[in-house]
């Protein structure tokens, strides 16, 4: 796969400016690199990697610029995806990807002046973390099942309950929280901002995960917890609504970040079956090698154009992209499956150990079908958007 020819095609879509912000991310993420695997072991990266994307501009690109964001489109958003991947490490990655484009787009789009200058500003300049707490032990996928509440008492909420799988979660200084304000069902639902420096906040078990490493997820706590009013995002009980705008933009980053590391994860594989001989010669003179790479490129090439549609759609209309934007989650995960697989299998035992990047990966990857949506759920929007 010749990055040259990659670019050419894109050329139409991506202008100087694009690239220059592609520039930008490269150089952050291969700073990141070299310390992949100890971060990795480590279970978290440090707390100045989120100020030192902030300082890029990187959690804020498409964030209004009273809050410090840069205002941009969301082809620049497509480049900091694309380019984050050199890190080499799919936990930072989502960590920073929480914080910049899951946790604070809505406070960006719906959030009081008050609001965005307490949370929003301070998470785009990376001096707080901020985190999205949906999921619950209950059921992830099942979001008008949510069972923590928030019950109105004069200026003020008290919240009780729990949220479970939450990125970024041991160390968040606040949490955009989807809770029960109203009766049964969707129509119920809530966004709140809830800072973590508050009596009944605690944050339960670390999870151990297999993949994604780097990035804490952990179980929060509420006990009468007490958040003012002021801190409800939108409309009471319309969270539901904002709840599923939001993950138009969480699954259009992810579907992003999926390709470029599937890409990438191509071209480690070909370099690695360049070098490596067996029965005397290059693993990729193998045709069973050399057609399994071009299947992959073949796919991962539909996959960036469905994605790249679906960037297309969202920008032109919000409310019109849920179709391209779930077939690009469901399209992507499901593929990245099968190209990581092949390019682990490719190389050998040497896929097997975690000073090479693929294994970690491969591991890494299984949550695309998973966060943010499963591929069941994205199968489930698909059958009701095409009335079947
Ligand atoms: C590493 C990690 C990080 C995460 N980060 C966050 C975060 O920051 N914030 C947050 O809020 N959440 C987060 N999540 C939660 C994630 O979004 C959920 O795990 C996901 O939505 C699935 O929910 P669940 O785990 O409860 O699975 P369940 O909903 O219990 O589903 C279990 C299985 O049943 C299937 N299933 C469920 N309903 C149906 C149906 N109607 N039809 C067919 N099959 C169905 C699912 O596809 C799945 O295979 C994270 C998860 C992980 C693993």
């Amino acid at each position: 796969m010749t990055e040259h020819r990659v670019r050419m095609q894109n050329n139409e879509i991506f202008t100087d400016e694009h690239e220059a912000m592609r520039k930008t991310v490269r150089k952050f993420a291969e700073s990141l690199a070299p310390h992949s695997e100890e971060w990795d072991e480590a279970g978290i990266f440090p707390r100045e990697v989120f100020k030192q994307a902030g300082d890029l501009g990187l959690l804020g690109i498409r964030h209004g610029e009273d809050v410090g964001g840069l205002g941009l489109d969301w082809w620049y958003t497509t480049c900091y995806a694309e380019e984050l991947v050199h890190s080499h490490n799919a936990g930072v990655n989502m960590a920073l990807m929480v914080q910049s484009d899951m946790a604070t787009p809505i406070i960006n789009e719906i959030g009081s002046d008050e609001v965005k200058a307490e949370f929003l500003a301070p998470a785009v300049a990376g001096e707080k973390i901020a985190a999205l707490g949906v999921s619950e032990p209950g059921g992830g996928s099942d979001v008008a099942a949510i069972r923590c509440t928030a019950r109105r008492d004069g200026d003020d909420y008290v919240i009780n309950g729990q949220k479970l799988w939450i990125t970024n979660g041991t160390r968040a200084d606040f949490v955009t929280l989807a809770v029960r304000t109203g009766g049964e069902g969707f129509g119920g639902i809530s966004f709140v901002v809830c800072p973590t420096d508050v009596k009944g906040f605690h944050v339960g078990k670390k999870l151990k995960k297999i993949g994604n490493k780097a990035s804490d997820t952990a179980e929060l706590f509420f006990e009468d917890v007490r958040i003012p009013v002021r801190y409800r995002l939108g409309e009471e009980n319309h969270g539901f609504y904002h709840i599923m705008t939001n993950f138009q933009g969480e699954r259009l980053v992810g579907s992003i970040g999926t390709v470029a590391g599937m890409e990438m994860a191509v071209r480690d594989a070909i370099r690695y079956g360049e070098e490596r001989k067996a029965f005397g010669r290059p693993l990729t003179k193998f045709q069973v090698w050399r057609h399994k790479l071009v299947e992959h490129i073949t796919g991962i090439e539909a996959a960036r154009r469905l994605t790249y549609f679906a960037v297309d759609r969202f920008m032109k209309n919000p409310m019109e992209a849920t179709r391209e934007i779930t077939m690009a989650k469901l399209f992507a995960g499901d593929l990245a499956q099968k190209v990581l697989y092949d390019c682990m299998q490719l190389h050998g035992g040497f896929g097997y150990v975690t000073e090479y990047p693929v294994s970690r990966a491969w591991t890494d990857v299984r949550l695309i079908t998973i966060g943010g949506g499963t591929s069941e759920i994205m199968k489930e929007i698909l059958v009701k958007l095409e009335n079947l």
